[in-house]
């Protein structure tokens, strides 16, 4: 699937995994790719999964799926479904089951017990605000708790009363005894185990102590053999924990974690709360509302997955940081739809034009139908017919009747002058119709006998070509256009208001557009190109027999007002 010399390029992980495997630390490449289920995935995760699961293919190994499930109050099933079906929209298959980091809250416990029995780890019962207090802050070492000498056995009796339920939530929690004193303030005696009386989608009422992410995400990295845990950068400084618990716990192998530098892109915001608020205020119509930056909503806004995971590729893997152009994203779209997508003509803003001479056309029945092919480069994608009427309709962009407009500037249609249909004739504007307010609402054309896919006679000079639908056989459809969701570069940068940087009217609906007959019968979530308008896509949800939607991908060429 992939370029493997640009992989390597764009990726130091594959320098570190060779030598692992040249040294024999590791026979096999394991992997996992560890969402929380508290909201759909974003383009972030779309690169993470690329990352994870991209280095098991690479290697032959594995790579699991985990939900991260420790904060059972902000988690649903409905995310866990959401976040699988992405997984594998985007091409990727997990090991084995799905797992959750709740199928070792037994076994997390017993480690908690374990640490305890060791004199590791001790029930603390200051307050959130004493807490803080004694932890001390960058340039002041913390203070030891009054309760970090408590004895093995009363530890170990407070702890099995805070599972319980003999606590309030907040009373007490259960803290690794490491170092207070350390510059690295992840160090100072963690909290690991926390009271939340709240039930959890997977393991119900059982518990009512949950442990901390910390405590959570290296054990079960180690449960599951993961040789090579690939996170983000916040994590570094999380690094000599992980690696503490790994030492202190008896745990069956020995993970490491490597840290990559998050994805971030402009014009958009990339985490899950956030984007649940544009949800939860309705800015959006859902999590896969084709403006959101999820996985799901690129979907149905026409991206595929191909292109997701070439932009993946693009972006690489650093330590480096900084801001992706939203203009790399839609470069790996617009590459890949102007290679997959077959063409068609839809007029968004009709107007009549109806052919005087049509008499002179080769038609049966009144049709002649024009072949075209569904891709200019592409032989093999076949071919489409295009019936050719008397009346048909034309953008209303593509006609004036300003004679004085350069042939430069207008390459369309010119009252008294030539223009070529795609894949048509070469017809000629002779006569306007208008209503009492001055409106065209037909143009009056003949056509030039002989020119479908032939150079026009000499004397004979289109301007351009424009596209076309039959107004009898036309399909009608609503096309939806989108615009950025903000309208600044950097919506929450330095917690900036991103809500107060939104774009108003982010959605235009236009319902009477016409597309060429055969995309009636093409499926949801096929793409297209719109010739001269851009790349569309039938609706996952709303396109289907009746009502044909489609929503706009992306433009043919970059836009030059947006940066
Ligand atoms: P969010 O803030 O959106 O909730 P998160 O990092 O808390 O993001 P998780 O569900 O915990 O979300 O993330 C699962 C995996 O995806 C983690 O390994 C995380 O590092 C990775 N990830 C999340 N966001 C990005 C991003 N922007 N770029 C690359 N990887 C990301
Ligand atoms: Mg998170």
């Amino acid at each position: 699937m992939s370029n493997d010399t640009t992989a390597s390029a764009n990726n130091f992980l594959h320098a570190i995994i060779d030598e692992d495997l040249a040294s024999g630390k590791h026979q096999e490449v394991v992997t996992r790719f560890p969402p929380e289920p508290n909201g759909f995935l974003h383009i972030g995760h779309a690169h993470s999964i690329c990352v994870n699961f991209g280095l098991a293919m690479k290697y032959q190994g594995r790579c699991n799926l985990r939900f991260d499930d420790t904060n059972p109050e902000k988690e649903s099933q409905e995310f866990i479904d959401a976040i699988q079906e992405d997984v594998k929209w985007l091409g990727f298959d997990w090991a084995g089951d799905v797992r959750y980091s709740s199928d070792y809250f037994d076994t997390l416990y017993d480690y908690a017990i374990y640490l305890i029995k060791a004199g590791n780890a001790y029930v603390c019962d200051l307050n959130a605000e004493q807490a803080k207090e004694y932890r001390g802050n960058l340039k002041q070492p913390g203070k030891n708790s009054p309760y970090r000498e408590r004895s093995v056995e009363e530890n170990l009796a407070l702890f099995e009363k805070m599972r319980d339920g003999g606590f309030e939530e907040g009373a007490c929690a259960l803290r690794a005894k490491i170092d207070m004193s350390s510059p690295n303030m992840n160090m100072r005696d963690p909290i690991i185990y926390r009271i939340r009386k709240v039930p959890h989608h997977q393991t119900g009422d059982k518990w009512c102590i949950y442990p901390i992410y910390d405590f959570t995400h290296g054990q079960s990295d180690a449960l599951e053999g993961i040789t090579h845990s690939i996170c983000t950068l916040e994590f570094e400084g999380h690094r000599p924990l992980y690696e503490w618990f790994i030492e202190n716990l008896p745990v069956p192998s020995q993970p490491k974690q490597y840290e990559f530098s998050r994805l971030n892109i402009n014009y958009t915001v990339t985490s899950k709360r956030k984007l649940k608020s544009l949800v939860d205020e309705g800015v959006v119509e859902g999590w896969d509302d084709p403006r959101m930056p999820t996985i799901s909503g690129m979907r149905r806004r026409g991206y595929s997955a191909q292109a997701l995971r070439n932009f993946s590729e693009m972006v690489g893997v650093n330590r480096a940081g900084g801001i992706v152009d939203m203009g790399m994203l839609e470069h790996a779209i617009r590459t890949d739809l102007n290679d997959n997508a077959p063409r068609a003509m839809c007029v968004m803003n009709a107007v009549k034009l109806s052919i005087t001479n049509f008499d002179q056309a080769k038609a049966m029945d009144g049709v002649e139908m024009m072949t075209q092919p569904c891709h200019p480069n592409k032989p093999e994608m076949g071919e489409r017919q295009l019936p050719f009427t008397e009346t048909l309709y034309i953008d209303r962009a593509d006609f004036t009747e300003d004679t004085t407009l350069s042939r430069k500037k207008f390459k369309r249609l010119v009252f008294g002058e030539y223009v070529r249909l795609r894949g048509g004739y070469v017809i000629k504007a002779e006569e306007v119709v208008k209503d009492e307010q001055g409106t065209i609402t037909e143009i009056k054309a003949s056509l030039v006998p002989g020119t479908v896919g032939e150079t026009p006679p000499e004397g004979v000079k289109p301007r351009g070509v424009i596209h076309w639908v039959s107004a009898t056989l036309a399909q009608k459809a609503t096309v939806r256009i989108y615009e950025r969701l903000f309208d600044h570069e950097a919506p929450d940068f330095g917690g900036r208001d991103y809500m107060a940087h939104l774009t108003d009217n982010s959605l235009h609906a236009l319902e009477g557009c016409w597309v060429e007959p055969s995309l009636a019968n093409t499926t949801p979530e096929q793409s297209f190109q719109f010739e001269r308008e851009g790349y569309f896509v039938a609706d996952r949800y709303e396109y289907g027999e009746g009502r044909l939607v489609f929503n706009k991908t992306i433009s043919l060429v970059e836009s030059k007002s947006k940066k």
